[in-house]
């Protein structure tokens, strides 16, 4: 258990010298296996470290990496009246969250959670085995910069131990902590409902799929008055019985309308959704138990698949004719397969690809392949379905989301190995391109200075 610097530091510095392979972890919400990887034989966790406050000196809001962002929602909202758009799950760790980005359900409206990173403490690993700690900033005149840079998007497990984070606002002014980063919405309008799989056939789903991408790609510029409104269109599979669609509006006195706008879009030319239900709570309350249903697990876990890719605009018709036959597959039973497509775009996209190490800056949406299991032996049947409908979705870039016109690659943040093996990413084009785009470079030139012996590393690090 890593408690301070002087902890990290000896830790790291004890594993380099006798060779052996670490990881380091702080919430333990990695989508693949970098920390349980079988030939890591130390991890440093540094959950312990969980310290959130205001420092003066950097007039920014100094948060430990051990903290989870259900911690950082509470201290922000609680002590200064603030937020920092972090992601959708309470118990994710802010240590190998931020570093990837780090997008949730305010996104479109205010940006990546790394859009308001200010600086990053970090224990790096010279040439010689000596660890260290470094403060890097957003400065351009920080001789460490390029670490900061490299924190905003370049993905955990990949320069060194993060210890603190600070956030600000690039641009404000003043040394008043309410007022270095965005004010949090007093309150949340959610949304839910549903149409039963028995209402929807082939021709349905594709008018269901088409209105959804229409709607996207109107509504997902950072002056569109949506862009307070996140939702997430869930087609499950036939065999679960429904498909769901659930939002959440900071448009406070217009939420509801916005809600019903939303869904009437979506239901032009269809049967109605059922089931709506509409609530309005205080933020916090939703931020630290948002949409319980979505992310209730059975007691001991689930196996999960995910595979997430970006779009610039919406499906094809053979994109959604692609969905509908994977989706109504009777030749397999998996009936915790989902496509799940989530509203992006917004604020997010004001920032330049090499502003931050985030590239994917042009996206309307961000889609996910997943399914999950219980029972181990039904891990086979999921894998070949969720990779044969994002191997089909793709198929005319070889699998995967090539950047180009029509996709903006994946999120390091919900990391998939896949991407890295030839016979699932045909298309030729290298995964490191995939995630990083043209950052990818910088990023190499960051790992090799500040990780030279290439002592933090897992299946999709950085290669020096
Ligand atoms: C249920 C669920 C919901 C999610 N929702 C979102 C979301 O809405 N938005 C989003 O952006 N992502 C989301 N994610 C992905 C999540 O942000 C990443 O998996 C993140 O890396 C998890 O960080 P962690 O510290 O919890 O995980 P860990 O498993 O502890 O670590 C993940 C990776 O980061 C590295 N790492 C961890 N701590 C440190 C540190 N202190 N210094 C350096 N490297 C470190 C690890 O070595 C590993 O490579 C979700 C994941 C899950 C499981």
């Amino acid at each position: 258990m890593i408690a301070s610097a002087e902890d990290a530091v000896a830790a790291v510095e004890a594993a380099v010298r006798e060779r052996r392979r670490f990881a380091v972890t702080s919430g333990g919400h990695c989508l693949e296996n970098f920390v349980s990887d079988a030939e890591v034989r130390v991890i440093l966790d540094v959950s312990p470290m969980k310290r959130i406050d205001y420092d003066a000196a950097r007039r920014a809001i100094v948060v430990e990496a051990g903290a989870t962002v259900g911690d950082v929602f509470r201290a922000l909202f609680e002590r200064w009246g603030t937020v920092v758009p972090l992601g959708e799950y309470p118990a994710i760790g802010m240590g190998g969250h931020v570093v990837g980005g780090a997008f949730g359900f305010l996104c479109r409206q205010l940006g990546l959670a790394a859009d308001y990173l200010h600086a990053v403490e970090v224990v790096t690993v010279d040439a010689d085995g000596h660890a260290a700690t470094v403060v890097a900033t957003r400065d351009p005149a920080d001789p460490n910069h390029d670490l900061w840079w490299a924190h905003t998007g370049g993905g955990g497990g990949n320069f060194g131990v993060v210890l603190r984070y600070w956030f600000r606002a690039s641009g404000a002014l003043g040394d008043n902590p309410r007022r270095l980063l965005p004010p949090a919405p007093e309150s949340v309008t959610t949304f839910r409902a549903e149409w039963s799989w028995a209402d929807i056939g082939r021709s349905a789903f594709r008018r269901l799929l088409a209105n959804h991408g229409v709607w996207c790609e109107r509504n997902s510029g950072a002056d569109s008055p949506n862009a307070s409104l996140w939702t997430l269109l869930e087609l499950h599979r036939e065999q679960f019985g429904k498909i769901v669609v659930r939002g959440v509006s900071t448009a406070s006195a217009a939420a509801e309308r916005q809600a019903n706008e939303h869904l009437a879009a979506l239901a032009d030319g269809l049967p109605a959704p059922q089931g709506r239900e509409l609530a309005r709570l205080p933020w916090l309350e939703f931020a630290l138990n948002p949409f319980p249903d979505l992310f209730a697990g059975p007691p001991g876990g689930v196996s999960v698949k995910v595979k997430d890719a970006l779009l610039k605009r919406r499906f094809t018709d053979r994109q959604m004719e692609t969905a509908y036959d994977h989706l109504t597959r009777r030749d397999t039973d998996v009936m915790g397969g989902m496509l799940g497509l989530a509203t992006y775009g917004g604020r997010i996209n004001t920032v330049a690809a090499d502003a931050t190490a985030s590239p994917q800056r042009a996206a309307i949406l961000d889609i996910a392949c997943t399914t999950g299991w219980l029972d181990p032996a039904d891990e086979a049947k999921n894998l070949a379905w969720v990779r044969a409908l994002y191997r089909d979705l793709f198929a005319d870039t070889g699998g995967v989301p090539v950047p180009a016109d029509a996709y903006d690659g994946a999120l390091i943040n919900h990391p998939d190995s896949d991407l890295a093996d030839p016979s699932l990413n045909t298309s030729g084009v290298p995964w490191p391109v995939l995630y990083y785009q043209g950052n990818y470079a910088r990023l190499q030139r960051t790992k090799a200075r500040w990780d030279p012996r290439n002592v933090f590393r897992h299946a999709l690090s950085i290669r020096g």
